[in-house]
């Protein structure tokens, strides 16, 4: 790890487990303070007690992102945690498997409420400690299934495709506030959100990617890294798509 995030201070969104929690590890050893959340108090301690080994500081703080008292909570308390913020990482993500048929409207709003919804509005609050400084970084997990689709998943297609526009425009917005606003697209990585599928099927998924492997957490983390670091200060609006080839096919 070549990029330094000294005394950059991070809020990870879904941060305890997969992805976040991969993201979280390669922000550690870039130095970063980091701000755990997910909705159990508990895992946040214990992935922020074993993240401060790594490197900087880290707290976490329950929160689920997707009830706005608990949101607004979250961000208003970093004044006196950390004491202000650099990056929001949007990682945490669900997703329903079903037929489009079956698919009901609270399955649709669960998915919907945390993928692109508590997005933007974590997002929101992140402006308001971002833009007076007039400095900031916001980064959005997507996924290669925001821009193919694939078939039993359509919230989450949707959900994905609208948090990529959500970029765009969030980009085109702030950046007379010197914030960059872009996305990560990762391809297929096993974690608690897919593993059943993935053991199911692991061969047909290998077979689709052209590098023949599944992401590892470091494939995506150090991704996120580049886009945190000051040298991608001119990159806005942008998504890297990091998933072997597989949207290649
Ligand atoms: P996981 O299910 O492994 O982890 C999700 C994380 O989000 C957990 O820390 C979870 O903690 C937290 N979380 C869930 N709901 C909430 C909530 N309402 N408020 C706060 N935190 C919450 O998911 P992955 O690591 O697989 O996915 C991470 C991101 O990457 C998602 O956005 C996903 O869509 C995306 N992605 C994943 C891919 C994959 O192959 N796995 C591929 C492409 C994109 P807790 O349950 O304790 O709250």
């Amino acid at each position: 790890m070549t990029v330094s995030l000294q005394r950059k201070n991070v809020v990870i969104t879904g941060g305890t487990k997969g992805i976040g929690l991969a993201i979280a590890k390669c922000l550690a050893m870039a130095g970063a303070n980091i701000v755990i959340t997910s909705r159990h108090q508990s895992e946040c301690n214990d992935v922020a007690e074993s993240l401060s080994k790594i490197g900087g500081k880290a707290i976490g703080i329950q929160a689920d992102i997707t009830k706005e008292e608990e949101r607004k909570k979250l961000f208003s308390s970093l004044s006196s945690t950390v004491g202000s913020l650099d990056i929001l990482i949007n990682n945490a993500g669900c997703a329903i498997t079903k037929k489009a048929e079956l698919i009901t409207e609270s399955e649709w709003d669960t998915v919907m409420n945390l993928n692109l919804k508590a997005a933007f509005f974590c997002a929101q609050e992140a402006g308001k400690l971002m833009i007076p400084k007039r400095r900031g970084k916001i980064i959005n997990i997507s996924s290669i299934l925001g821009i193919k689709v694939e078939k039993q998943v359509l919230p989450y297609c949707v959900s994905k495709s609208g948090l990529l526009q959500m970029t765009k425009a969030l980009a085109l917005e702030w950046a007379k506030y010197n914030i960059q606003v872009n996305a990560i697209c990762p391809g297929y990585i096993k974690t608690e959100l897919n593993q059943d599928i993935i053991e199911k099927s692991h061969e047909s998924f290998i077979q689709k990617i052209p590098q023949r492997r599944l992401a590892t957490g470091n494939d995506i983390g150090t991704g996120v890294i580049y886009l945190c670091s000051d040298d991608a200060d001119y990159i806005t609006g942008q998504q890297i798509v990091i998933d072997g080839g597989w949207l290649l096919n």
